[in-house]
């Protein structure tokens, strides 16, 4: 099929072009992302691949459906950044890779809380320039503290995992509990109030949105850490803003940000900012944020290359979409 590939990066292409042959495909890539003012590129092509930035709302797909696209392929797993319902409308399928490396994320995670426990990003700066000094970087042991999981799915869980095997006390929440996973399962509120450590990993969706805000975080213990890699929006990054500011929260970990989309994945550091919230979250010592790094491991992009490849040759060959988003 002939595929327009968005928002492509070099290891996107690298990826691509080295499992192609086994699928043969004719992909196109531009490194624009998709929106109404690049949707025009789509002319001609029958499928366009998307990650997570790109804007595929009502308009966008009433234009791709005008071009004669019948097949969006996500290369992710969220779909929040596609309104389904109209390409649903328009006919076209939305297909996504639903999981590729949940270890990659769950373990981006631990990274952010490790990094920010025992500050290694400033001790490595430190030892650099000659400063053996230790007074700055204390951290806290691990071992006992209450680590609160806000979805327990593909990435949840084995956070989960991991953090028991540190020999923290992991306390859940789901909207679907999973009783075979042999986890606390205890409501929001006990979350909330209990929890050290708070790790988001449930979907954006309408009742997600701002889940962690002014109310929430009130009912958290004065120190708590927050880390977020799920989704932005979770967030209500005023709120977390004054929780830092009031010392609520003591540590904040992000590897998504509500307003990414025209920051994350480019190299702005020639250019001027306006973003004034990732600015300001940015001056505070106890922050940390990665952008959207996650996914990020050789292991994850091979299974991302793969599952896209082979769902659109499933398409194409008229096969049972085991991957689609209706
Ligand atoms: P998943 O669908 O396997 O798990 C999500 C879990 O959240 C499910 O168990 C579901 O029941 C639960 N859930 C649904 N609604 C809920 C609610 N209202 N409150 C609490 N829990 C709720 O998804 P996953 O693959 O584990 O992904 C989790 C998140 O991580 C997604 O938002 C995804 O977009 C994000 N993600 C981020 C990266 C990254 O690079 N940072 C990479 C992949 C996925």
């Amino acid at each position: 099929m002939r595929i327009a590939v968005f928002s492509t990066k070099g290891f996107d292409k690298r990826y691509f072009e080295e499992f192609n042959p086994q699928y043969n495909h004719e992909l196109v890539f531009f490194e624009a992302p998709l929106n109404l003012n690049t949707v025009n590129l789509s002319a001609g092509f029958e499928g366009i691949c998307v990650f997570v930035n790109d804007v595929l709302d009502k308009e966008v797909v009433n234009e791709l459906a005008k071009n004669g696209v019948k097949i969006i392929a996500l290369r992710c797993a969220g779909f929040n950044n596609v309104d389904i319902q109209a390409a649903t409308g328009k006919n076209i399928t939305v297909v996504r890779v639903p999981s590729y490396s949940p270890q990659a994320v769950a373990e981006h995670a631990l990274a952010l809380i490790m990094t920010l426990n025992r500050k290694t990003h400033k001790a490595y700066n430190r030892v650099r320039d000659g400063n053996f000094a230790l007074d700055g970087l204390l951290g806290f042991d691990m071992y006992g503290k209450k680590v609160g999981v806000i979805g327990t799915g593909h990435i949840g869980s084995i956070f989960c995992r991991i953090m028991a095997g540190l020999g923290c006390e992991v306390l859940a929440y789901d909207k679907f509990p999973n009783q075979d996973l042999g986890l606390t399962y205890v409501s929001l509120d006990e979350l909330y109030t209990s929890s050290d450590i708070i790790s988001l990993h449930c979907p954006l969706l309408p009742e997600t949105n701002h889940l962690i805000n002014e109310m929430s975080l009130a009912q958290m213990k004065d120190g708590v850490m927050i880390i977020n890699t799920s989704r932005g929006a979770l967030i209500d990054s005023k709120a977390v803003i004054k929780g830092l500011k009031s010392k609520k929260v003591g540590y904040l970990g992000i590897d998504v940000y509500e307003q990414e989309s025209d920051l994350f994945f480019q190299d702005l550091s020639e250019s001027i900012i306006e973003d004034d919230q990732i600015m300001r979250l940015l001056t505070f010592p106890n922050v940390i944020v990665t952008s959207h790094q996650g996914f990020f491991t050789k292991e994850a992009l091979e299974e991302i290359t793969k599952t896209t490849f082979e769902n659109i040759t499933a398409f194409e060959k008229g096969e049972t979409l085991v991957n689609q988003v209706k």
